[in-house]
């Protein structure tokens, strides 16, 4: 009926088709079946007989039996899609009582409808009978849920052990599978819900999501997106096809005629993927692919029949139901496997990892074992190397102590000899200046050779901080006169500014600061034509927290406004031997100042740094760490002041001068006999001991280094006798090396005087071991004033033209000589003049007598 319109009245009259087969089956129909048959009961016995459909999906079932009295039809009602009570027995399949009694013959109708295919696997059965029967495929049933529902949950426990998603897609195919057959069979609306029908689109829903978890599983399980990301694609659209099911599961009727259809070529592909995972040698693909290939002809032949094109009785069901069971519980066989496999490789692995750690380890002994040869080896080549190294710095320290010996010894003769000329009252002006410049070259020299042993010293590791107690003031002060006179010959502006917290009374190394500071400022007054030079210093105090101790800091800075220093080459500067080009233009200096200055400035716990323009000038800052004392620790300094004489009523004093040198002994001799001292001379240790033997002098000025008996010797030999403790042994070494001093006092020396020395130290040395009092010249202030007078133009205003136009010719032609003489031509009355020019021709400020010259030519 396919209007689904007619009545049991109308179909009375009907003409059925008969059937010839034993299971009929319409398939997916939207039409209303009916069924007639006719039966008559033979049996002898009194008989229960029941009707019984056993296809668990049939929709709607109307059962009419013709009533006793032949008027009308009783009608039964049931189906699936009716609440479970209407059936009359609480059964799976549909069972109805057939009363008939003996020899009864009856004609029976029944109408069906359903969304399932239809299928009519119709029996009379004896009730006891078929249960018996059914046994078996309640056996099967049980044995499927059971595996699905066990595995389901074994394998969400292992999902939640483990974490790993293939196993949360078996368990959702578990338990779709395992829902979809409950509802396919009615079991949960059975016992639990009575009332309710049951829907075949809640069954499709689950089965559609064990789809989607077999879908999801096949491509975790298979490593589709790591190794063949064009297959995970097609899983992917499998997937997007299968959730569109599910979106219209809701809305269209007939959708499981195409889920099944999906639900072919869905296991088709998993199949053919598997196969190429196989293909490819993913071994653990063997499980998956019999679990994929067990349920696949049972599905197969199940979705065909939905299309009434073949029979399907229960067994078709059946078979496909358990091939499905074991198909999932192969699921889970193939992840174990995975897992184990994975386990064996990873165990596999870690064996091989502990094989080749094994064999690192004695490798790696081995290689120790090697490299501690090698290290054995080369430290003592470093050892004979180093002692090489030692021997020839050793070598190094000898033969710089001998060449400032060699060196200061004659040096000490011209300084020395140049002071008694300049003592001189009646040497003539003229060769008083010629003995100022030697005594002034003298000293560069000095300096120079002293800066050479600095250097050297510093390399060997040998320069030491000596801190003294000091009056900042007043080193500064000795530093501003230093430079007072050359600064004002450049017409520069020299400006020393102490902040008033800098304290007055320190300890540091005073020589090394005086030295330092010399350095900058004689560079700074170098390196500037014009403008000015500054030096300031500052207190930064820092206390440490920690401990809360003070310490004081001063900060020198040196400012000029001259050349300046040109950024790449400013890195360089402090280099030993390194001037930048202004430097080397200047044609003075050796490019050391920087170098030791800035050493000693480390070696007094401080930096420097310099910042410098070209053309602007330069600024050289550097700090220093100094302890502070009191007015009282202070050593007060007098004023060098020249001797002339010795004091009235003064013992006669007896002194021995012994030197190898001639020279030497000479120059000391001409200093002391003018005062009024007895003298004499011994040349080596062994003459000084005979002398002292017979003479007995109160003091001895010992040479350390002579031949035959070098003065230690002596001064040994001397010292060993009660007489000779009395004598004064003052030691006169031209050695640097700072170490000497104790062996000097050591070898029983009272005191001791570096060559080459000023006068002046001699005298206060003789004061202090003899006790012997001096007559001092005054001091001359008019005299400094005429040494730095500043020349002006209009003072050479008193030279005829003549004088002058002669002068600048000398001048440009550079003749100093020539220049001199004609200087010597101004009157007496202008000496101030004549001094100020001898000064600038003696600096080669040639630039500024030419400047002068041209305001008055
Ligand atoms: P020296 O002055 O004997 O050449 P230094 O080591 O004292 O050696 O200085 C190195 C070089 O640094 C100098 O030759 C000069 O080129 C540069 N220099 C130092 N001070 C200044 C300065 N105030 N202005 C410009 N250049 C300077």
């Amino acid at each position: 009926d396919k209007t689904k319109q007619l009545t049991i009245e109308d179909v009375v009259n009907q003409k059925f088709i008969p059937s010839n087969k034993q299971v009929p089956n319409f398939g997916i129909t939207n039409s209303a079946i009916w069924v007639r048959f006719k039966v008559k009961n033979e049996a002898s016995l009194t008989q229960k007989w029941h009707l019984i459909l056993a296809d668990t999906r049939m929709g709607n079932i109307e059962l009419y039996l013709p009533k006793e009295n032949k008027q009308g039809f009783i009608l039964k009602k049931t189906g699936r899609y009716l609440p479970f009570h209407t059936r009359e027995y609480p059964h799976r399949y549909f069972i109805f009582k057939l009363p008939l009694n003996h020899d009864q013959e009856e004609t029976i109708y029944l109408r069906f409808t359903s969304k399932s295919p239809i299928v009519i696997p119709l029996g009379i059965w004896c009730l006891e009978k078929f249960l018996l029967k059914d046994q078996i495929s309640i056996l099967i049933l049980a044995f499927m849920l059971g595996t699905l529902g066990i595995m389901g949950i074994y394998n969400l426990f292992i999902f939640f052990s483990l974490l790993d998603q293939s196993y949360l897609y078996v368990v959702v195919v578990h338990f779709g599978y395992f829902l979809n057959r409950i509802w396919f069979y009615g079991l949960a609306h059975q016992y639990l819900l009575l009332d309710f029908p049951n829907s075949l689109k809640v069954q499709l829903f689950f089965s559609f999501l064990s789809n989607l978890g077999e879908l999801k599983f096949a491509d975790t399980f298979l490593e589709l997106k790591q190794y063949s990301p064009k297959l995970h694609k097609i899983i992917n659209f499998l997937i997007l096809g299968q959730l569109i099911l599910i979106i219209l599961n809701p809305l269209i009727d007939n959708i499981n005629t195409f889920s099944g259809i999906y639900l072919v070529i869905m296991m088709t592909i998993i199949l053919i993927i598997t196969l190429i995972r196989l293909s490819q040698g993913y071994q653990f693909a063997r499980y998956f692919f019999i679990a994929t290939v067990i349920p696949f002809v049972g599905i197969t032949l199940v979705v065909i029949s939905t299309f009434g094109l073949i029979n399907n009785n229960n067994l078709t069901t059946q078979i496909s139901d358990l091939g499905i069971a074991i198909s999932i519980l192969l699921f889970s066989f193939a992840l174990v496997d995975k897992i184990n496999l994975i386990k064996k490789q990873r165990e596999e692995a870690q064996a091989e990892a502990l094989k080749n750690a094994q064999l690192n380890e004695k490798l790696i002994k081995e290689q120790n074992i090697m490299l501690e040869e090698k290290v054995n080896q080369r430290t003592i080549e470093l050892e004979i190397s180093k002692e090489k190294a030692e021997v020839a710095n050793q070598a190094k320290s000898i033969f710089v102590a001998n060449m400032s010996h060699e060196l200061r010894t004659p040096l000490n003769a011209v300084l020395g000899f140049s002071q008694i000329m300049k003592r001189s009252k009646n040497l003539p002006s003229e060769h008083q200046e010629n003995v100022t410049i030697i005594n002034r070259s003298g000293e560069y020299l000095l300096g120079l050779i002293n800066n050479i042993l600095d250097l050297s010293k510093i390399e060997a590791g040998k320069i030491t901080l000596n801190p003294s107690n000091f009056d900042l003031d007043q080193l500064l002060n000795e530093i501003k006169n230093l430079f007072e006179l050359k600064a004002e010959t450049k017409g520069l502006e020299l400006i020393f500014e102490r902040d008033e917290s800098v304290p007055q009374y320190i300890t540091t190394d005073e020589i090394k600061l005086k030295q330092v500071l010399i350095n900058l400022l004689n560079n700074a007054i170098k390196f500037t034509p014009s403008g000015r030079v500054s030096l300031t210093v500052k207190n930064t105090e820092i206390t440490k927290k920690i401990s809360l101790v003070t310490d004081h800091y001063l900060l020198f800075t040196v400012k000029d406004t001259g050349l300046g220093i040109k950024k790449e080459e400013i890195d360089d500067i402090f280099e030993a031997f390194k001037q930048s080009e202004t430097g080397k233009n200047s044609q003075e200096g050796t490019g050391l100042g920087l170098a030791i200055s800035q050493k000693f400035i480390n070696l007094m716990g401080g930096n420097i740094q310099v910042k410098s323009e070209v053309k602007k000038g330069s600024i050289f800052e550097f700090n220093i760490q100094v302890k502070l004392v009191k007015a009282d620790q202070i050593k007060t300094k007098d004023k060098p002041r020249q001797v002339i004489a010795l004091a009235p009523d003064q013992p006669g004093y007896k002194i021995l001068v012994v030197d190898d040198q001639e020279t030497n002994r000479k120059l000391l001799v001409k200093l002391l006999q003018p005062l009024g001292f007895e003298l004499k001379e011994a040349i080596n240790g062994q003459e000084a001991v005979k002398i002292w033997e017979l003479w007995h002098p109160n003091l001895i000025l010992m040479d350390l280094r002579m031949p035959v008996m070098d003065g230690y010797m002596a001064t040994q030999q001397i010292k060993a006798t009660n007489q000779g403790k009395e004598t004064k042994i003052i030691a006169i070494t031209a050695s640097v090396l700072e170490e000497e001093e104790s062996v000097v006092l050591a070898a029983g020396c009272d005191d001791f005087v570096r060559k080459p020395f000023q006068d002046n130290l001699i005298f206060e040395t003789l004061a202090k071991h003899l006790g012997v009092c001096y007559i001092y010249e005054e001091n001359e202030p008019t005299k400094v004033k005429n040494n730095s007078y500043q020349l002006k133009a209009e003072d050479l205003k008193i030279m005829p033209q003549e004088w002058l136009e002669k002068f600048k010719q000398v001048v440009i032609a550079l003749d100093d000589q020539k220049m001199l003489n004609l200087i010597k031509e101004i009157p007496e009355s202008h000496n101030y003049v004549a001094h100020a020019l001898n000064t600038l021709v003696e600096n080669f400020r040639v630039d500024l007598i030419i400047k002068s010259l041209n305001e008055v030519l």
